[in-house]
């Protein structure tokens, strides 16, 4: 078998297990969210400092924004 065939067998196969694992977790009750809402919003924490909401990732490790660290 053509080697290039069997990493496009790979990705299929990945693809669908991905597929079938997120319609698993579907419905959900801790997380209900009307239909066709992407799954991608973003978790949003609070800046020690200051107080204002952020994306989570955009907060240090110390739990500050980005301006307070740079204000720091
Ligand atoms: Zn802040």
């Amino acid at each position: 078998m053509n080697p290039f065939r069997l990493v496009i067998l790979g990705l299929l196969a990945w693809f669908v297990y991905k597929v079938l694992r997120s319609w698993g977790s579907d419905g959900s009750p801790t997380r209900p969210r009307p239909r066709g809402t992407p799954e991608q919003y973003e978790m949003m924490a609070r800046c020690l400092r200051c107080g204002t909401f952020v994306p989570r990732d955009s907060l240090s490790e110390r739990g500050r924004c980005r301006s307070c660290e740079k204000n720091h």
